[in-house]
């Protein structure tokens, strides 16, 4: 079994390195070690609608949101709309996404193994050569490639193995969702709850999907606070003084939970032939715990790198420098920014969060969110 790039994991950012691959002409495998690509569902989805559609999303997978509030534990509320010019984001149906992903690979050429877990590389004179996997069931196969991807996610499986993510990841988001049936009064609004008493070290979200469908979560910083996002949801969901009016009759179908590591990228993510992109790489903006929209842009960019390094048979970790100069040049600075800012608010107190959001009430919040929004880098 040999191929020309091996990617590890079917999320967004392996997918996306596979259709960008493939379409250049290379042959590519994906090891998905799940069942089915796309489930279980360990994010929330929240992005941002033009993005989206420009990275090839259709629009039946991304429900438009133009407006949003941040709520205080005692129930202050500063909220903001907007129109298609504005920042406008979006909630994204995951599961349908990463399966419209799947076949969009699957139609450019790529071979995907759903129930295969990668279980290491195969490493000839310290450079990687390939992975030795595992489908449920069968005995371990060995494959070869001439690039091996880590998509991984939070594991950062291989990139671990090569030494390039040392440890377990010392700061990052946990988080619990449930998704659930719950008339909403406005079905293309956001609600953000800040505070301890909701959310320590971090906050919690409604996101709605459409169709009396929402996702309600909470995600805590590690290591600001050891608390359980879990046992916070009920208290959103009945207690808190705006949003357990209509949450208090959620009918959970779903529960989801997940982990994002918020370090900011690895300083280094290339090898002689090995990329590491998405989570398992650090490409992710720890201000909201966003790493939907990088890791489906660096994808494609690793998709589209390894490709050429391919067709100019130089797999060299110079050449595949070109991948880390693109994401060092378009965000590396924009997620150090994040980071810094993400560390303070979660030093925060509800009082101090009573304070923020009298005075974001009174001030121009549109503008603060069209700033922030700048925040998230153009990629
Ligand atoms: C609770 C929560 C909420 C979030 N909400 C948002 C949000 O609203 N918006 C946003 O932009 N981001 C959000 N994020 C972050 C976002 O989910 C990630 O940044 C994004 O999923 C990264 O994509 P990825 O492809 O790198 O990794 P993943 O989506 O984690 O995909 C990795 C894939 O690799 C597979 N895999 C792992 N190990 C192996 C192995 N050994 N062999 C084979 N396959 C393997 C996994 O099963 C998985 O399918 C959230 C994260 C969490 C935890």
């Amino acid at each position: 079994m040999d191929y020309d790039v091996i990617i590890v994991g079917g999320g967004f950012a392996g997918l996306a390195t596979a259709i960008a691959a493939s379409k250049n002409n290379v042959n590519c495998l994906v090891a998905e070690k799940e069942k089915e690509l796309g489930y279980p569902v360990h994010t929330s989805g929240g992005s941002w609608y033009n993005e989206m559609l420009q990275l090839g999303l259709d629009e039946s997978l991304v429900h438009p949101i133009n407006s949003i509030a941040f709520h205080s534990p005692s129930g202050e509320t500063a909220s903001a709309s907007f129109n298609d010019q504005d920042p406008y984001g979006c909630i994204i149906n995951v599961r349908g996404t990463i399966q419209f992903l799947a076949m969009k690979a699957a139609e450019e050429g790529a071979n995907i193994l759903p129930n295969t877990k990668v279980i290491s590389p195969i490493l000839e004179d310290d450079e990687i050569v390939g992975v030795n996997i595992k489908s449920f069931g069968s005995a371990p196969k060995k494959v070869y490639s001439k690039i091996v991807v880590d998509a991984s996610g939070s594991a950062s499986l291989i990139t671990r193995k090569l030494g390039l993510k040392k440890g377990k990841w010392q700061r990052y988001g946990i988080g619990a969702e449930y998704e659930a049936y719950v008339p909403l009064p406005d079905e293309n609004h956001v609600d953000f709850i800040l505070g301890e008493k909701y959310a320590p070290a971090g906050y919690a979200w409604i996101f709605p999907t459409g169709k009396n469908r929402a996702k309600i979560g909470v995600g805590i910083i590690r290591p600001d606070s050891r608390k359980n996002p879990f046992e916070y949801l009920k208290a959103v969901m009945h207690h808190h003084p705006n949003v357990s009016k209509y949450l208090k009759h959620a009918v959970p179908v779903e529960y989801h939970h997940g982990i994002f590591p918020c370090e900011g990228p690895l300083p280094k993510t290339v090898l002689n032939r090995f990329i590491s992109v998405g989570d398992a790489a650090g490409h992710g903006s720890p201000l909201v715990g966003e790493g939907i929209r990088y890791a489906l842009q660096l994808g494609y960019a690793a998709g589209e790198i390894a490709a050429n390094a391919i067709a100019d048979s130089d797999t060299s970790e110079d050449y595949l420098m070109q991948f880390e100069d693109k994401w060092r040049t378009q965000v590396e600075t924009n997620f150090k920014i994040a980071l810094e800012i993400q560390k303070r608010l979660a030093s925060y107190s509800d009082e101090d969060w009573e304070r923020k959001i009298s005075m974001l009430k009174a001030m121009d919040f549109e503008k603060l969110i069209i700033f922030l929004n700048k925040l998230k880098g153009d990629l």
